[in-house]
């Protein structure tokens, strides 16, 4: 069997067209009033960044001059309704959390009929391991400045009824570039409202840091502590807990795995620490310590029991790694997503039609059975319903168009020689056959990333150490998946097995 390295993701902007105009029935408009035009208001500056769905940019307020962050959403990117009301949530959660300090002000909200736009509080300090790496030295008792304000935001967000689901430390700014920046949350994408005892089934999040739990697909507010714990063990020794060559195999680790406080630099950690650790990463979430009972722990509210000397050289030699690896791999992932062809989607149209036989822009449990013994395939009824489940993201008991695509669109996308040729060249400007510094560079400036240690990057790349990337390298780089595929959210991407069972492949991967 061959292990799947696929995540979800966003599918690139023919898809979205392909959508509006057909089969969902997806809303025009996210916000449920009418709104100013953002650039009546606003003078749009410098791209900040690039995230799964949003693009930011920097903004300056026309009436006072003073400076914001722009998050805007390409309304072609919302596939069905779902993915509307997502975005409509995300703004409310914002409003919701907007009185904690740790937590970016939203400041407005713009739509116009091809962006939705959310104006927020800049956040001009970077990263939170940039940032870390940046400083050179590193103690625990620092480390306990930073998951303190973390398991704060989780415990705010709690006691709010909100579940953030998606806690990663790139989802983490600091407010300024100074000595005594804040550190803020900022990505309220995949966060729901809550209710004590009700269970989520929907499998989100970012495969080094998702719970046990949401595997298994039944989960609370808990997944969140999992998630802050795996941070503390990537701050504190530079690596993720739970790793391994594949997405599965992170999943594998993740539910089965053993947490490691042998090598380095573990034994130099003092054991309050690995206290914390242990309880934050206990996989059973009614036993897990909760982040209130976290932030009374001895190691986070004693300020003299996690030591003030640095930690060694290698922790933060590796967080750079770990960060490092992870932005170019995000960069080619986009190119790569927004390099998809229409042929490519009128195919699995017409294969959603051929399922869908009454035509209602639905896929029920007896047309999934008619429709895979069509093409072939001899399933058992339980492992169809298993299929079912896996790919209906709403749980609504049918497939709908948008679930359809996200399910079979990107099977083997990433491996594929021709993307990876196609994000190649875009990083290879010259065409010269070769990825250099300057290339690197300039693509970090186009993404809006920031150019810190990009030698270091190209070193890791670099196998035969001339200085630059070939295409094997390259090659190698994507289709490793350790470090950066962590960087990616998940939203219900475990649907891959129905793309599979339905013979739903590329031509080019057959070659392998
Ligand atoms: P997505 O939901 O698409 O992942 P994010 O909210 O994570 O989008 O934003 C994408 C990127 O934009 C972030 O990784 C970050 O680099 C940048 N960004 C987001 N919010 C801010 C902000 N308030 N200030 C500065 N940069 C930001
Ligand atoms: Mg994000």
């Amino acid at each position: 069997m061959s292990e799947n390295k696929q995540g979800g993701g966003s599918p690139g902007a023919p898809v979205r067209k392909l959508i509006s105009t057909s089969a969902t029935k997806a809303t025009s408009s996210v916000l449920p009033y009418q709104t100013p035009r953002l650039r009546d208001h606003y003078l749009i500056g410098k791209k900040l960044g690039q995230g799964q769905f949003g693009t930011t940019y920097s903004c300056t307020e026309k009436s006072s001059g003073n400076l914001y962050a722009c998050k805007s959403i390409p309304k072609r990117k919302l596939l069905c309704k779902e993915d509307y009301e997502d975005v409509w949530r995300e703004i409310q959660i914002m409003h919701h959390l907007s009185e904690h300090p740790n937590v970016v002000r939203i400041k407005g909200t713009y739509e116009d009929s091809v962006f939705v736009h959310l104006v927020m509080e800049l956040c001009a300090g970077g990263e939170l391991f940039d940032r870390i790496v940046a400083k050179g030295q590193y103690s625990e008792r620092q480390a306990v400045e930073l998951i303190k304000t973390i398991v704060g935001v989780v415990q705010a967000c709690h006691s709010l009824g909100v579940m953030h689901r998606d806690l990663k430390p790139e989802n983490f700014l600091f407010d300024s570039p100074s000595e005594d920046a804040k550190l803020q949350a900022t990505d309220f994408g995949l966060s729901v409202f809550y209710k004590p005892g009700q269970y989520f089934s929907d499998v989100v999040g970012s495969p080094y840091y998702v719970a046990p739990e949401v595997l298994c697909k039944r989960y609370g507010p808990e997944i969140d502590v999992w998630s802050a714990g795996v941070i503390l063990y990537i701050l504190l020794s530079g690596v993720p807990p739970f790793w391994a060559e594949t997405e599965s195999g992170i999943f594998r680790q993740i539910l089965h795995g053993k947490l490691d406080f042998e090598s380095d630099p573990w034994p130099n950690i003092s054991d309050s620490a690995k206290d914390l650790i242990r309880k934050m990463l206990e996989r059973d979430p009614r036993r897990r310590i909760t982040a209130y009972e976290a932030l009374c722990h001895p190691w986070i509210l004693d300020d003299t029991v996690a030591p003030d000397k640095p930690l060694d050289s290698a922790v933060l030699s590796r967080l750079k790694h770990f960060s490092a690896m992870n932005k170019v791999k995000k960069m080619a992932l986009h190119v790569i997503a927004e390099s998809l062809s229409e042929e490519e989607i009128g195919g699995l149209k017409e294969l959603f039609k051929m399922i869908d036989t009454d035509n209602s822009g639905t896929i029920t449990f007896e047309e999934l059975k008619v429709g895979l013994k069509k093409v072939g395939s001899e399933m058992m009824e339980s492992d169809i319903k298993a299929l079912m489940d896996a790919a209906d993201i709403d749980n609504s008991g049918t497939i709908d168009y948008g679930e359809f695509l996200a399910a079979t669109l990107h099977v083997n996308k990433m491996e594929r020689e021709e993307n990876l040729i196609a994000a190649f060249k875009y990083f290879d400007k010259d065409g010269s056959g070769y990825i250099t510094i300057d290339e690197l560079q300039q693509a970090c400036k186009e993404f809006g990333l920031g150019e810190g240690h990009l030698d270091e990057t190209i070193k890791e790349i670099d196998l035969d150490n001339d200085g630059r990337i070939d295409f094997g390298e390259f090659a190698a780089m994507m289709k490793k998946g350790d470090s950066g595929d962590g960087g990616r959210t998940m939203r219900g991407n475990l649907n891959f097995n129905l793309a599979e069972a339905l013979g739903v492949k590329d031509p080019a991967s057959d070659s392998s």
